[in-house]
């Protein structure tokens, strides 16, 4: 199988290859793929450094080409490029109709740690209800969505530098902050956080900070993304967007500097978040600030340093006015629960 992985590797980096030719070269490419990039901000170098590219219309216009050059359809349909298609007409395994998975979208190459070509994913260009705005490849013997992070291999120097990892939701929000300087970037793009996801940024720091969409969706994912992160034992910091905004529409809006104003005014620890998040609402009624509480001891209990669980239940005692040692035999409580 290791012959296959080499296989896989070398059909995958025909593809972003042969994509990033169409953007630059391909007059299709020209007259939508590339313009589109620009529409949205990205320079050249840009568009190089991610190595994004442009998928033809019609049905098959990759698989050919890659046929013509070699490659077998079972080597692209196990790389996930392309799609096959029994031929009804015929019981002949050989007459099968096959077409390219990714078409008429513009690619953004999904890279290993080393930098290694494993995946796509792909946008379609104008809005339309008919489609998924965005397709990943599926599953591959060199893809498997929940070990991976998007913009690793150009965020990890950054990251182990800065000592902090940012974790925006997708792809242009990497791109964007990459390119507004701010490299120390990554995305659980197209599935919500795994632990593997987390171990894989525990390699090069233990601060992650949180930096998803402002909007409903994404807070409800910061809030699940933070247990897990405590729970793996590295420390967490989230930051909310202003409604309707994402990390790459505010940086372009705003510009870096302030970008990273907002990021260092904003960024609260967990339980600040927590309780910002649900004060405003649960007022001075006394059930809802109990449950509150109760929640902020639930993830602080997550946390596997006992020092650092202790400084955070002092942090509640004071921030929501209640007896320290309360919180301690309520946290006891609720690992007994769970043992
Ligand atoms: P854009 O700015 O290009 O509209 P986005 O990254 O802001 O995209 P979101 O809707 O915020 O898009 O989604 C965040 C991420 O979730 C995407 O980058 C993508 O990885 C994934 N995603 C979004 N829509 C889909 C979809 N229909 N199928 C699979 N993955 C998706
Ligand atoms: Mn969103
Ligand atoms: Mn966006
Ligand atoms: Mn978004």
């Amino acid at each position: 199988a290791q012959n296959e992985r080499e296989s896989l590797l070398i059909v995958l980096n025909y593809a972003k290859n042969y994509f990033q030719n169409n953007l630059f070269k391909h007059e299709e490419g020209q007259s939508i793929g590339y313009p589109y990039f620009k529409e949205r901000g990205f320079s050249d170098k840009t568009i190089n450094t991610f190595e994004l590219g442009y998928s033809l219309e019609g049905w098959d216009a990759f698989t050919k080409e890659a046929l013509k050059n070699g490659y077998s359809l079972d080597i692209l349909a196990k790389a996930g490029l392309t799609i096959l298609k029994e031929n009804e007409q015929t019981a002949n395994p050989n007459a099968q109709k096959s077409f390219d998975r990714f078409r008429n979208r513009v690619t953004f190459p999904i890279h290993n740690v080393a930098g290694k070509v494993i995946a796509f994913g792909a946008r379609i260009l104008k809005a339309d209800k008919s489609q998924a705005k965005y397709l990943n490849s599926p599953e591959t013997e060199v893809y498997h969505k929940s070990n991976v992070l998007y913009g690793i291999f150009q965020a990890k120097n950054a990251i182990r530098t800065q000592d902090v990892c940012y974790l925006v939701e997708g792809y242009t929000d990497v791109i964007s902050l990459h390119q507004a300087g701010i490299e120390n970037v990554v995305a659980s793009s197209g599935t919500s956080l795994t632990t593997e996801q987390i171990r894989l940024i525990g390699r090069f720091t233990q601060n992650i900070t949180v930096l998803y969409d402002g909007d409903s969706a994404g807070i409800k994912a910061s809030l699940r993304g933070m247990d897990m992160i405590l729970e793996e034992g590295l420390n967490v910091k989230l930051v909310v967007f202003p409604e309707g905004e994402d990390p790459d529409s505010y940086v372009q809006k705003i510009g870096s500097d302030a970008f990273v104003k907002h990021i260092e005014d904003h960024a609260a620890d967990f339980i600040t978040f927590k309780a910002e998040l649900s004060l405003k609402e649960a007022g001075s009624d006394p059930f809802k600030r109990a449950e509150l509480i109760k929640d902020m001891v639930g993830s602080i209990s997550k946390i596997p340093d006992s020092i650092k669980r202790s400084v955070f239940f002092q942090k509640t005692a004071n921030l929501m006015q209640i007896d320290e040692q309360l919180l301690i035999s309520e946290s006891n409580k609720v690992s007994i629960e769970r043992a």
